[in-house]
Formats: C-alpha cells, sequence, structure tokens
C-alpha cells in the first residue's frame, strides 16, 4: 500500500512495548466471571460510566459509580470529589470513550491506578494515553497515562457490531495519517517516527487482515501505543474532517472517520511524490469490502453530504498547527460534494 521505510511492529516488539508501559489485557469469555470481577473491583474502586448501554449494564452492581452526562473538566472534578468522599484506591472507566476520557483524567489528576473496561471496540483511543475533553465548550486533548489494566468483556463485544464497524474504521483511518506524515516528510522535512509508524502499520495490518476480534483488540493497542507521544500516526485529514462533521450528525466516531479517510484518500490519488498515495483509495475501498464496512461508509456518506458544502472553510481552522493534506491542497477550493458524489458512485 504506502511505500515507507520500516514494516509493521512485530508480535515481540508490541509485547515489549506493552510491558514497557505496563498496561496488562485480560479477555473475558465469561459473563459470570466478568460479573465477579466487577464485583471485587467495585469494593476498593470508583468506577466512571455514563447514562447509555453501559451505565445500564452495570446497574448497582458496583457500589461506587459515577454517571457522567458528558466528557467535561466539570466532570472529572465531579468524580474526583467522588473518589475521595467514597475512600476508593482506583478508577475503573467502564463504557464507551467518553467515561474512559474522564476516569483517564480523573485517575492521572489524582495519581491512582487507572482500569479500563471498554464495553465496546468503537474506537482505537481505548488504549492511548490522552482524554479529549470538552473545556469551556471546547474539545481539548489532555495528556495522561496509560491504564494499568484493560479489562475486554468479549461477550460483550460479540454483541456490539456497529461499534465493532467504527473501530475497524477508526483503524484504518491511519493510513490517510500516515499518508500525512509521509506528506510532510516530503514538503516540510518533518522527520519520520519509526517506532509510532512501525506500531500504526500493526493494526492497520491486522485489521484489513482480521479473523476475529482478537484483531481488532490487537490492532486498538498498537494504535494506543502508537500515540504516546501523540497521535500523530493515527490521526490526520482523516480525523480532521470528522471533527468538522461531528458537530450536528448522531454518528460514531469511526463512522465519520470512514468517511473522511475516503475524502482524503480520493485526493491523494492525483498527487504524485512517490510514496504510493495514489494507490490508497483503492486499496481502502477493498477493505472496506472485505471488512463489510463499506455499506456503512456509504450511509454515512450521504447522511453528510448536506454539510459538505462548509467542509473547506472548516477543515482549514481545525489544527492547523499539524501538517496534513489540508495544509497542502486548498480545503477551500475543493468541491467536497462532487467528491462525495463521486465516492457514492464506486462504494
Ligand atoms: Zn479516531
Amino acid at each position: 500500500m504506502l511505500e515507507v521505510p520500516v514494516s509493521a511492529a512485530t508480535d515481540e516488539f508490541l509485547e515489549a512495548e506493552r510491558r514497557r508501559e505496563g498496561i496488562k489485557v485480560r479477555r473475558r469469555f465469561s459473563e459470570k466471571r466478568f460479573l465477579k470481577e466487577l464485583k471485587d473491583l467495585g469494593r476498593f474502586s470508583l468506577f466512571v460510566t455514563d447514562d447509555g448501554f453501559a451505565g445500564n449494564y452495570l446497574g448497582d452492581r458496583v457500589r461506587n459509580a459515577v454517571r457522567i452526562k458528558s466528557e467535561s473538566v466539570e466532570e472529572v472534578t465531579r468524580c474526583k470529589l467522588e473518589f475521595f468522599r467514597v475512600r476508593a484506591l482506583s478508577v475503573v472507566g467502564f463504557g464507551g470513550g467518553r467515561p474512559i476520557d474522564v476516569a483517564k483524567k480523573t485517575a492521572w489528576d489524582l495519581g491512582k491506578k487507572l482500569i479500563t473496561v471498554p464495553t465496546a471496540p468503537s474506537h482505537n483511543g481505548i488504549a492511548s494515553p490522552t482524554a479529549s475533553l470538552l473545556e469551556g465548550g471546547r474539545k481539548k486533548s489532555f495528556r495522561c497515562g496509560y491504564p494499568r489494566k484493560i479489562i475486554v468483556p468479549v461477550f460483550l463485544w460479540k454483541t456490539a457490531e456497529r461499534h465493532v464497524a467504527s473501530g475497524i474504521l477508526d483503524v484504518l483511518g491511519s493510513v490517510t495519517a500516515i499518508a500525512d506524515v509521509l506528506l510532510s516528510s516530503r514538503v516540510t522535512g518533518e522527520k519520520l517516527r519509526l517506532r509510532d509508524l512501525s506500531l500504526s502499520l500493526r493494526g492497520v495490518e491486522k485489521v484489513a487482515e482480521m479473523k476475529g476480534l482478537e484483531d481488532l483488540e490487537d490492532a486498538i493497542i498498537s494504535h494506543g501505543l502508537a500515540m504516546k507521544e501523540d497521535s500523530r500516526y493515527c490521526s490526520g485529514s482523516e480525523h480532521e474532517a470528522e471533527k468538522c462533521l461531528s458537530k450536528k450528525s448522531g454518528h460514531l466516531h469511526g463512522e465519520l472517520v470512514g468517511v473522511g479517510t475516503l475524502l482524503s484518500a480520493y485526493l491523494y490519488r492525483d498527487l504524485k511524490f512517490g510514496f504510493g498515495e495514489e494507490k490508497i483509495f483503492d486499496w481502502l475501498l477493498e477493505a472496506y469490502r472485505r471488512r463489510k464496512v463499506d455499506r456503512t461508509v456509504r450511509k454515512v456518506l450521504s447522511d453528510v453530504s448536506p454539510e459538505l458544502g462548509n467542509l473547506g472553510p472548516e477543515l482549514k481552522a481545525v489544527r492547523p498547527e499539524r501538517f496534513t493534506l489540508w495544509n497542502y491542497l486548498d480545503p477551500e477550493k475543493i468541491d467536497f460534494r462532487k467528491i462525495s458524489r463521486e465516492i457514492e458512485s464506486v462504494l
């Protein structure tokens, strides 16, 4: 696919990096065992969850749980106060991205142990050391630490079809994120970080050749490790498009990343830097078909098409400090509606 100076990280390298960061991953296939574990954890932990599926599932199984209303710094403060009030020893993030991000920052600020229980594999930020939180109404990225333990309830993941598709699309978005780094290395002379590149590639390959949920889990952990310094190798032009499109719609993060990835990859076809950028669109279409996520992207693309008229100016304002395709092409001069119609005709 892309011509890069390193191959995907090996199993041994991933294991060594995971150990270096002190992250334990535990898979749970039996709900009975999982529920017992929750009960045990509940004795000394504060659970952070929300009012969605995760909060309902948790019910009153644990003594101390905060149900957050939003992923905001105010909710982090509320969790910290609750942590002291109940005299907890560790923080458990239970659910999707929002409660896990609030739990990450709560544990980090308090200097306490963080355990995460992602109830669905909906995106690759589950195992990253960063939290994306609202402060003053705007999303900001906060540096936190890695979880000490990630408990994967496989029996729940198996039932989360839409979230699995979203996770696959989020991981595959790294193809254009990597293309952006390669573009930047040619245009601005940005130095490549081979460790992060190889971990990001591993995630992409695992998902492209996915046989079961353990490959998606592996990809998510690889990407979490690839984001040790920052999200550069897992978040580029496609995530900037996602940030613009996520303002109004009710789609999952990865679903919109899937749309952003195709928009970006489509434009890469006409570039001539010689790192294989002209091939990524077709490669992604094929990968989407194999993973049966092409229909999801088609549906989301048609849902967001009314918003595409404004995409150009909005893209210009998102994260200009990170060099991506939108720093090279002028997004205001791109007819995104036309491109989306062309993509829809081949999807
Ligand atoms: Zn993402």
